[in-house]
């Protein structure tokens, strides 16, 4: 049984500590220090959790982690650990987790259009399934990856989601008939069906629209012969903790949804590629104030329409849109801060705006805000800083990446031992449960989606 993260890889949080506490304690030490750099705390134990709600909520669909939302160490080591699938689109990507030691079986190539040489990669490594939405990639395909198992990537309404994916990727449902045919000829082996709903994704019946459309595609695969045997539902669950109602809704469509048009008896294996899901909320960011500059401008009191004079206060800290605020450009975020200390309520507030360290007036990462007057050397928490952050920060002007240091609760490391043990059992006595390979039934208790959800720590 392979180890794909120990103890040492990550700072244990004993008994009522939490990663808030990590934080601020990380603050203490470096304020006593010049080495005030802006850093990351990762809760892995976050992340355990987030596993746990996803096969207790999803049972029948195994989760292929996306790696492009945060391929950061640690992240894909205790999903690896947890025995999580990988959705990989490069082969810089498939290179990272295989060489953390995941087995080729639990990646999934899910990038429609892809480079010849990188194709030849998969292939020489083993990585079989991929997706495809094109003629041209069944081609190359066929010279290049004679074993692929080929996944029919369809389009679909992602209208409703904040980062919209069927512009680019996807198959209309009235040429899939004709992808499928070109498949048989070029005798390139067709799995299944994927899609996209679009990532943040608001409207849960587009999971339904698409399991359907994915149905009437298994149809018409079985009309040129096929047997599919693989759903890939896609990726659009929401990561952040207040959108836990949204995912429920979501998870409250597609379970039906599933049991409708892919019923169990189908034999039809069901996998997702969540990316947000797993990440958003596990990653804490702190940045410190460097610099800041007041500008003076007229208040008018809105009591007795006097004019007051005050000032807007410009604060620079040392991470921007060019390093983790890159999520402001590509995936449309909006981060709050947070003070480590509350103000009181008679401390009067300025209109604040928060500016990254770049030398660009692109780097603006906040403004409007009404904060009490801070000073160089204070500090700013972000939460849900995990998903598109880390992955698409650069180091442009010199300003370097912001640490991560991970974290754990030992209750979360005691509950992926359960995980691993339920795993390992499984590979003993090789009987297969249909998602989760942990040899029950999923009726069962005894099934890894039942009882290694320890109720405290969901
Ligand atoms: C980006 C992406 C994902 C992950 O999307 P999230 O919305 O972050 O869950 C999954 N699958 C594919 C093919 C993607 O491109």
């Amino acid at each position: 049984m392979p180890s794909y993260i120990q103890e040492s890889d990550f700072i244990m949080l004993e008994e009522g500590f939490v990663a808030r506490d990590l934080m601020e304690k990380i603050i203490n030490e470096v304020s006593q220090t010049d080495d005030q750099d802006a850093f990351f705390v990762a809760d892995l134990g976050d992340i355990v959790k987030k596993h746990l709600r996803f096969l207790k909520a999803l049972p029948r669909v195994k989760p292929f982690y996306a790696v492009k939302c945060n391929s950061s160490r640690g992240v894909v080591q205790i999903l690896a650990e947890m025995g999580a699938g990988f959705d990989c689109a490069s082969k810089t990507e498939i290179e990272l987790i295989q060489s953390i030691g995941v087995k080729p079986k639990n990646i999934i190539y899910a990038n429609p259009c892809k480079q010849i040489s990188q194709i030849k990669f998969a292939a020489m490594n083993g990585v079989q399934m991929m997706t495809f939405d094109n003629e041209v990639e069944l081609s190359k395909v066929s010279q290049s990856h004679p074993n692929a198992k080929m996944v029919l990537r369809i389009a679909t309404d992602d209208t409703k989601a904040s980062g919209p994916l069927s512009i680019k990727f996807g198959a209309p449902l009235k040429s899939c008939r004709h992808l499928l045919e070109r498949a048989k000829n070029l005798n390139v082996d067709v799995i299944g069906v994927s899609f996209h709903v679009g990532t943040g994704c608001s409207n849960p019946k587009t999971y339904a629209e698409s399991i359907s459309d994915a149905r009437l595609v298994f149809e018409m695969a079985s009309e040129f012969g096929y047997k599919m045997w693989l759903l890939d539902i896609g990726g659009g669950f929401p990561g952040r903790d207040d959108k836990k109602n949204l995912f429920n809704e979501i998870c409250a469509v597609i379970n039906p949804a599933l049991d409708l048009y892919f019923p169990e008896a189908s034999g039809v294996e069901i996998i997702a590629e969540p990316g947000r899901y797993y990440v958003a909320s596990a990653f804490s960011l702190a940045v410190n104030i460097i610099a800041k500059k007041e500008v003076q401008v007229d208040y008018c009191g809105s009591d007795d329409g006097e004019i007051y004079p005050s000032k807007n206060i410009m604060y620079y800290v040392n991470d921007g849109v060019y390093g983790s605020f890159n999520c402001i450009f590509f995936d449309h975020a909006h981060p709050n801060p947070i003070l480590l200390k509350k103000p009181s309520p008679d401390q009067p507030l300025y209109s604040s705006s928060l500016w990254g360290p770049t030398c660009d007036g692109l780097d603006k990462i906040a403004e409007h805000l009404q904060l009490p007057e801070l000073y160089v050397g204070d500090w700013f928490l972000f939460d849900n800083m995990g998903a598109y952050t880390v992955v698409a920060s650069s180091t442009f002007n010199g300003f370097l990446q912001s640490r991560i240091h991970y974290a754990m609760s030992r209750v979360a490391w005691e509950a992926v031992q359960l995980l691993q043990k339920g795993l390992h059992q499984v590979e003993e006595k090789e009987t297969v449960c249909s998602f989760m390979s942990c040899g029950w039934e999923i009726s069962d208790p005894r099934c890894l989606t039942s009882v290694f959800a320890p109720r405290d720590i969901i």
